[in-house]
């Protein structure tokens, strides 16, 4: 519900009070130096971190923004009185102080405006307020009151005074029907004589989320010893990392938890919340604390959710992508009422990235579980790290946060083995200089084992393919999965095994070409420096269409090559053309069928969260037998059945022009294979690469995280990059490829001002790997340095003279984890 407090028409009084106010703003509008907000006359009822309704400009444009401070003349800044214009309106909406500060070191690190970072931080449907309705409540007047009543309606209130004092408050509707003859409208009636009060209340209508239905179903068909034994005995090494986080419960520190899949993590971040929550005490509502417990957003499937709801029932709020806006309205809602005042349930949210705002207070614990994935980095401005903010969120509570995952990024990773701050660190900075503390879970729980891996080498398995034919024969189909794994596909079918294949490539092909090599046409996008993509779709009359993913153009397959007419030629890998291998070659011996025994998760087949939650419930409930997908199948899953992983490719990550290719592989590598075994059954894993002797892949093959680190972080070091360096990027873009270049050259020699003084190293301008996507064209500057601190001072120094901005034309990224 919003008030208007001041009637534009109706003269102002004379304003004492005021406000500055950071208008919210939109990802793609270009910035301005509103950054310390705008003065406007305040009402008494509004205070720091509301969000409020403003004229801007001369046309007096509605925009909201949170109040950032509140003061008398001072705010005016030589402002006269009579210029500044009132708050139009002030919005249920309110930010902590703490979430406040945080807003404000995000704007600060990640070079973005202050009201881009709020407007990041409240989900639309808050701002909206989507679903809300105002609902009358009634209770009996406190006090005697003696206006005369008709017969009907003494009868009525003899009626409403004989009930339970628990009755109260109820709704008109409600005390109507637990009276004799009594219709709502008599209700009503003692309303307005007074002897009822009716309070308004601002509620989010009710709707059930889906994801929450489908936890607590499994939840209660459970029979995992897990849940119905009751608790656990935790493993020696479980035991160890909680105690080492409950020791900290109550001050900031950073743990690792590295730990193998399937070794307990899970567990053990449950165990840390039930230590967190049994510090409070039960007779001081004001301080009962809270928990937020991050997980990339493909990993929120119902199992994990099952897990949390098994153990803190309605204590539990779960936002994710799958909710309707009302939904999550409500859920973000619940969160600000239930750590308000102690009346509220909500204590725990699971939740993607953007959970870490969630309105909580009095936060004890934060967890970030899968550390490494790249879900938490947001790919658009602000373009913050989820793990990061989580970091900087947990010191300003001043609570412990867990980092958990079997493949830690190596930024986590070398923190573990750093030594902890001066004392005189700079304020304000992210507190990665301190050492973490480390605790490992280095084997599986029980009698699970980790899944031997065999690595294939794709030369030999094309060699073994020729001998197994017969002579003269010629095989007009491309082989994208080798005999080896053809072998344990079938076997594994035969015994009632299940099978998860990865791919991390969308579409049937990639490679779009002239048959005739002299020719040499590939098919580009015409907008973006990058091939397109072929895919099948059987609706369509032609079979299939050509796709840019970069710029998502669709295009239609040309009959023959452009350039000399002869016929084209589809090349290279794609999930889809896996899906076609598979139904050609276990079809008819084993029943499989797309999109029924065969399922294919990738972000083509899966358009919504439930699309994909709905086909995993097919291959948990065993009618689908092999699951194929991208990187969406590599996280979290955990389904007895699997006895055989088979990774297609582990090559296509290996090639990207990027510093982190191999980190990635390896994490791709590990967490894939961690999916097998997790039955009585170790499984087995089947990896296929025409790099077999890569140390990323030898290594996750081997489960040997600990040795591919020292020697990824070794050649980090001499090559001089993240994590060893800090670094960031200025990406310029722009239609006119001069404009581009002239921008990041001179964004370049601002910053080589700083090579001296702070230790920068300036490369660029250069254009990007992409060099031009949507039309635009893309040059880069990388800055690397020591520490962050360094590149913080040479941004902050460029963004007070104005001369860096972020907005369309200029991106700005710091700590980069893609460097396309
Ligand atoms: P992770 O999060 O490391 O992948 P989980 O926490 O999911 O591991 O644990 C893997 C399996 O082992 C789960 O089914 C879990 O219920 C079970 N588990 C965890 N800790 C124990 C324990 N101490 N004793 C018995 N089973 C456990
Ligand atoms: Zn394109
Ligand atoms: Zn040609």
């Amino acid at each position: 519900m919003e008030s208007d407090l001041f009637h534009p028409e109706t003269p102002t009084p004379a304003m004492t009070r005021f406000a500055r106010v950071v208008v919210e703003r939109g990802i793609d509008r270009a910035g301005d130096s509103a950054d310390a907000g705008l003065t406007y006359g305040a009402p008494d009822d509004v205070h720091p971190g509301q969000r409020v309704v403003v004229p801007l400009g001369r046309g007096d444009k509605l925009a909201a923004g949170i109040v950032v401070a509140i003061g008398g003349a001072e705010l005016l800044a030589g402002l006269s009185a009579s210029r500044v214009k009132p708050i139009a309106r002030v919005t249920p909406v309110t930010l902590t102080p703490l979430i406040v500060k945080l807003a404000s070191w995000m704007s600060d690190y990640y070079v973005a405006p202050l009201g881009m970072v709020f407007g990041t931080m409240l989900p639309a449907a808050v701002k909206k307020q989507t679903g809300t309705k105002t609902r009358v409540y009634v209770d009996r007047a406190p006090v005697a009151i003696d206006t005369p009543l008709s017969k009907r309606l003494t009868s009525a209130w003899e009626q409403v005074q004989a009930l339970p004092a628990e009755a109260f408050p109820t709704t008109p509707r409600a005390l109507a029907m637990m009276l004799d003859g009594v219709t709502e409208s008599a209700v009503k009636k003692l309303i307005e004589n007074g002897h009822l009060l009716a309070t308004s209340k601002q509620e989010v209508q009710e709707s059930r989320d889906w994801l929450m239905d489908c936890a607590n179903a499994q939840n209660a068909s459970s029979t995992g010893s897990a849940q119905a034994a009751g608790p656990l005995a935790l493993t020696e090494h479980q035991t160890a990392a909680l105690d080492r986080v409950a020791g900290t419960l109550g001050t900031f520190a950073v743990h690792c938890l590295h730990g193998v899949t399937g070794s307990g993590k899970t567990e053990v971040y449950l165990r840390a919340i039930e230590a967190m929550l049994a510090r409070d005490d039960p007779h001081n509502p004001a301080h009962t604390s809270t928990a937020i417990m991050l997980v990339p957003e493909i990993a929120l499937t119902p199992q994990t959710a099952s897990r949390f709801t098994a153990r803190f029932g309605d204590r539990v709020a779960v936002l994710h992508s799958g909710l309707t806006a009302s939904q999550r309205h409500g859920q973000w809602l619940a969160c600000a009422q239930g750590s308000d005042s102690g009346g509220g349930r909500v204590r725990i949210v699971v939740g993607a990235r953007s959970a870490i705002f969630a309105p909580l207070r009095n936060v004890g614990l934060i967890v970030v579980d899968e550390e490494h994935d790249s879900s938490y980095k947001q790919d658009q401005l602000p373009r913050y790290h989820g793990r990061d903010v989580a970091i900087k969120r947990a010191q300003l509570e001043g609570c412990p946060v867990i980092l958990g995952s079997a493949t830690p990024s190596l930024e986590t990773w070398a923190n573990t083995k750093q030594a902890p701050p001066s004392a005189n660190a700079p304020a304000g900075t992210l507190p990665s200089a301190s050492k973490y503390i480390l605790s490992s879970l280095p084997a599986r729980v029980g009698q699970a084992r980790l899944p031997p891996v065999q690595i294939v080498d794709l030369a030999d398995e094309r060699r073994l393919r020729a001998l197994v034919q017969p002579e003269g024969w010629r095989d007009r189909h491309l082989h994208l999965i080798g005999p080896t794994l053809e072998d344990a596909i079938g076997q594994t079918l035969t015994g009632q095994g299940q099978v998860l294949l990865l791919l991390n490539r969308r579409g049937y092909a990639n490679y779009i070409c002239c048959t005739d090599p002299k020719c040499g046409w590939v098919m580009q996008c015409e907008h973006c420096d990058v091939t397109t993509v072929y895919h099948i779709d059987r609706r369509l009359k032609a079979g299939g269409f050509v796709r840019c993913h970069h710029c998502l153009a669709e295009l239609t397959l040309p009959a023959s090559c452009p350039d000399c007419k002869k016929t084209i030629n589809t090349f290279g890998l794609g999930t889809q053309r896996v899906e076609a291998e598979l139904e050609r070659k276990f079809g008819p011996s084993h029943a499989l069928a797309m999109g029924t025994t065969l399922l294919r998760l990738d972000g083509d087949s899966m358009q919504t969260a439930r699309d994909y939650f709905t086909a995993l419930s097919r291959f948990a409930s065993g009618q689908a037998r092999v699951l194929l997908g991208t990187q969406m199948i590599a996280k979290g899953l955990d389904y007895p059945g699997v006895r055989l992983v088979g990774v297609i490719s582990a090559d296509t990550s290996l090639s990207f022009p990027d510093f982190r290719a191999a980190e990635r592989t390896f994490q791709l590598v590990a967490q894939v294979a961690g999916r097998a075994g997790r039955g009585k059954d170790p499984g087995r894993v089947i990896v296929q690469t025409a790099n077999p002797q890569e140390p990323a892949i030898v290594l996750a093959a081997r489960h040997d995280f600990v040795r591919f680190a020292d020697f990824e972080l070794a050649q980090r070091t001499e090559s001089g990059l993240p994590p060893i360096k800090r670094m960031a990027r200025v990406v310029c873009r722009d239609v006119v490829l001069a404009k581009a270049q002239n921008a990041a050259a001179e964004i370049a020699g601002l910053l080589r001002e700083f090579e001296a003084d702070l230790g920068l190293r300036v490369v660029g301008p250069m254009p990007c790997a992409i060099a031009r996507i949507g039309d635009h064209h893309r040059i880069e500057v990388q800055v690397t340095a020591n520490s962050r601190t360094a590149i913080q001072r040479a941004f902050a120094s460029l963004r007070e003279q104005g001369l860096l901005v972020s907005d369309a034309h200029t991106a700005v990224d710091v700590d980069p984890i893609a460097l396309l």
